[in-house]
């Protein structure tokens, strides 16, 4: 999916995927069905955002089949120049740095896109006539206007740095014996936050659909930590 969102943004006019045919995969993953899933989710999402979907295409093929491959090459090179250049196409009304901003947008959100629709990208769809209908426009609004938030309950984190240290774009804000707190515009929402934050702490939540609360001013993310008589360290409170 990042793949081709970045040959979009590098201003690439169209994007074709050559795959096995469907159950002649060598590996047990059968990957080209994943691939399927991948490009009618994307062509669905490059909809929403206003691209031609008919920029994205992928076909099946073996390696005897060249004739396939250059037939098939040699349609999509048609309907690409057809389409007209990126942006700037039928169906397409994008300003300058506009679609850059969306694609920009929309690749940020690809771990949580992904997570979201895990389900669904591992199926194997074994009829052409289910591919059109297999992602549906609502579903994909839904998916943008719903996009999740994750926050860090300030109340419950105890600062043991395992969420800081799991993150894989380095979003959460972290230092011994401090509140630890997610930077929104980093968070790429892929969630291994909250599979990350020990059950006993379940500091980190989840949120759809309303607003996340403010962080907590620096000033007063230190905790003050107790000595409980049996010598091991407690939570008290915060400083500030
Ligand atoms: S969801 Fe959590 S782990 Fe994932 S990017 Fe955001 S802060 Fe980092
Ligand atoms: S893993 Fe949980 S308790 Fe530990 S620092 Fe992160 S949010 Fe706080």
């Amino acid at each position: 999916m990042g793949f081709v969102l970045r040959a979009f943004s590098d201003g690439i006019d169209g994007v074709f995927i050559g795959g096995c045919h469907l159950n002649e995969c060598n590996y047990v993953t059968h990957g080209n069905y994943h691939a399927l899933t991948m490009v009618l989710l994307l062509k669905k999402i490059m909809e929403h955002i206003g691209l031609n979907p008919e920029r994205l295409r992928i076909a099946f093929m073996s390696a005897a089949d060249g004739n396939i491959f250059a037939e098939s090459v040699d349609d999509f090179v048609k309907t690409v120049k057809e389409i007209g250049p990126l942006g700037k196409g039928t169906g397409e009304k994008f300003d300058d740095n506009e679609l850059q901003s969306k694609l920009a947008e929309v690749t940020k959100l690809v771990p949580y896109i992904k997570l979201e629709k895990m389900e669904k990208l591992g199926t194997r769809l074994e009829k052409p006539a289910e591919y059109d209908t297999f992602f549906t426009t609502d579903e994909i609004e839904k998916l943008f206007t719903d996009v999740v938030s994750y926050y860090i309950d300030p109340e419950k984190c105890q600062a043991c740095m395992t969420c800081a240290r799991r993150c894989p774009v380095e979003a959460i804000i972290s230092a011994k014996n401090q509140i630890h707190v997610i930077d929104q515009e980093k968070c790429i929402k892929c969630g291994t936050c909250v599979e990350a934050c020990p059950p006993k702490f379940s500091a980190v939540t989840k949120i759809s659909g309303e607003p996340v609360p403010p962080p907590l001013p620096e000033d007063k993310r230190t905790i003050v930590r107790k000595k409980s008589k049996e010598g091991k360290e407690d939570k008290e409170d915060k400083e500030g």
